[in-house]
């Protein structure tokens, strides 16, 4: 079996973003980029499968600009065996990167398709649904386990108030959430070897999808900053605040 991993370049989970002066989207230029965390449990948990003797391939996929390669040689470093770089300087969306990695199965084929629950950039939590969707195929999102057993896979789903388990029938979408797994970091060799490994380069149009924007940014701010607290002298004045100021109580 393949398994097909669609890994994201994102801003730098450490990183305090800013928004552009006019207001129009969040400032990219001299960020830091790294791969989706999401993706990251994903890429592990496909190389965990493999190494369980579940799956004999691993293919990244990236649908993005130039610099998304980084992205993908990460994840080949971390363990996966082949490359994909969708090449385009639009700004994806879950649909079309959905269609994309449609035509992406249909000439890979894999089995199981593990995608990060979110990209921390934009929040959307729609790829994987949406990609079940347009397949056909059944899907385990917010995956805390993945147990794979002939032409059936268990996912235990992280919902409200606990965990559900769902039996699912081959082929299946996975969406990974953050207790699935912890990755693992790449070894410097790895990173080396990755460095020198050909990647295939293909455009949205190979696929037979566009990836045009089809949402309207009106406006993007940044939060509005936290209102320092303030020292109460009593627990009756605690109490009254709660009461008549934050109308908690
Ligand atoms: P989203 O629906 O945008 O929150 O993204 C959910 C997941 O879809 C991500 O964690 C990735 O696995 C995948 N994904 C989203 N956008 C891309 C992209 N441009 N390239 C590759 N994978 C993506």
């Amino acid at each position: 079996m393949k398994i097909l991993v669609p890994v994201k370049r994102v801003v730098d989970a450490n990183v305090k973003v800013r928004v552009k002066a006019d207001g129009s989207a969040v400032e990219l230029a001299n960020v830091k980029m790294a791969m989706n965390p999401f993706d990251e449990i994903a890429v592990e948990e496909a190389i965990r499968l493999k190494e369980a003797g579940k799956a004999e391939e691993i293919i990244v996929v990236s649908i993005g600009p130039q610099q998304a390669q980084e992205t993908l040689r990460t994840a080949l470093a971390m363990g996966a065996d082949r490359a994909i770089l969708v090449k385009t300087d639009e700004q994806t969306e879950p649909l079309g990167v959905a269609k994309v990695l449609k035509g992406v199965v249909d000439a890979e084929q894999p089995g199981l398709v593990i995608l990060g629950k979110q990209a921390i950039d934009d929040d959307s939590n729609q790829t994987g649904q949406m990609l079940a969707a347009l397949l056909g195929w059944a899907q385990g999102t917010f995956a805390s386990k993945v147990v794979i057993d002939g032409d059936k896979a268990k996912v235990t789903r992280e919902v409200d108030g606990g965990l559900q388990t769902v039996e699912l029938k081959m082929p299946v979408i996975v969406t990974a959430d953050l207790r699935l797994n912890q990755p693992r970091y790449a070894s410097l060799p790895n990173i080396m070897k990755a460095k020198k490994k050909q990647l295939d380069e293909k455009s949205p149009a190979d696929y037979g999808a566009d990836v045009k924007p089809r949402l309207k940014v009106i406006k993007t701010e940044e939060p509005s900053g936290r209102k320092a607290g303030v020292k109460v002298k009593s627990v009756a004045e605690l109490v009254d605040k709660l009461k008549n100021e934050a109308g908690v109580l």
